[in-house]
């Protein structure tokens, strides 16, 4: 009887000393198992006198039932700490300070775009897209350079295969606005453009505003006062002067490329403006009875404007860049400027 006494307290001392549940299971080998002291005293009840059987026989599985309940005792102890334990481990610190996303911004030449747009909108104009890939018919012959016309010669072309080319300007949108609206008309057209030229003032890929006015009273001092007042808003300057040169384009007739003072130093001369006070911003001109003839306007009747401008060009203005290819780099200590 103390003997069991003993080995009740025995048992209880190791499973209080041990931590984990594999040292608990050979722990209970010791105890409970076949080869364990209750079994051992178990086997003992044949040799004591067979009055007493009955009562040790009672005695030892009362001991055998503390046992197992001690070592459950103990087993659910070490799983309760152990859970404890990896809770802790894996609990989130809410007082750590994020990661902070960084924020992002629209790309500079975008927010030319927009503005751009904006602009023209507000001056009563719509806006039109027009594939990128074109036929040569769209992006040349319409607009009056036939075949052999010197000046595909100035259009470093990408051709796609033999019938189509990435379109070199967004003047193909101006054909495809005429064959599907009537004029009266005031559109712009915005897009990518491609040329094969890369160097400091040339990239491969660029952006372009084609511009069209279409109407039956239309004039040049109307798109002269339509493009000073759109370039006075842009850079914000009211009294921005602007003038207009001769040129030619195989589209207009008469031709004209449009200058505004330098917006840097405001006509007195700086590197930007080659010290010439004057800074190239676009190319103009009448729509040529030859383009209107091939989208069926009458030019009897009908009088039409065009003009084409760099959106990179007047993005560097407005904001001070001085090398084109860095809006294609996707830096983003550069990028991260304009947000
Ligand atoms: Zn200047």
């Amino acid at each position: 009887m103390q003997d069991l006494e003993q080995i009740q307290q025995d048992a209880n001392a190791l499973f209080q000393s041990i931590d984990n549940l594999a040292e608990l299971d050979q722990a209970k080998a010791r105890f409970l198992g076949k080869q364990g002291v209750l079994a051992a005293a178990m086997r003992t009840l044949g040799s004591v006198p067979a009055e007493e059987r009955p009562a040790l026989g009672v005695r030892i599985n009362q001991a055998k039932d503390a046992v197992e309940q001690a070592l459950r005792a103990r087993r659910e102890a070490i799983q309760a700490a152990q859970l404890e334990s990896q809770l802790r481990a894996e609990a989130l610190d809410v007082t750590l300070p994020g990661r902070g996303l960084g924020r992002g911004g629209e790309h500079p030449v975008t927010r030319t775009l927009e503005r751009i747009e904006g602009l023209f909108h507000s001056l009563g104009f719509d806006v039109a897209e027009g594939p990128e890939i074109e036929t040569d018919f769209y992006n040349f012959t319409a607009l009056n350079i036939p075949q052999d016309h010197p000046a595909r010669a100035m259009h470093d072309t990408f051709y796609v295969d033999a019938a189509h080319l990435l379109r070199t300007h967004t003047s193909p949108v101006q054909i495809r606005y005429m064959q599907a609206h009537e004029p009266p008309l005031k559109v712009i057209a915005p897009g990518r453009v491609y040329r094969c030229d890369s160097d400091v003032t040339h990239t491969p890929m660029f952006h372009q505003v084609e511009g069209l006015w279409v109407d039956e009273q239309v004039d040049f001092s109307a798109l002269k006062g339509l493009l000073a007042e759109f370039m006075q808003r842009f850079f914000e300057q009211d009294d921005l002067k602007v003038r207009f040169r001769p040129s030619f384009f195989p589209f207009t007739e008469p031709s004209a490329e449009m200058d505004i003072a330098c917006v840097i130093c405001r006509g007195a001369g700086c590197r930007v403006c080659s010290h010439t006070g004057w800074l190239e911003v676009l190319g103009c001109g009448m729509v040529h009875p030859e383009v209107f003839r091939h989208v069926g306007v009458d030019s009897e009747r009908y009088l039409g404007f065009a003009f084409g401008l760099g959106v990179e060009r007047l993005a560097m203005l407005r904001y001070g860049v001085n090398d084109l290819r860095l809006f294609f780099e996707n830096d983003l200590r550069f990028l991260a400027q304009f947000n």
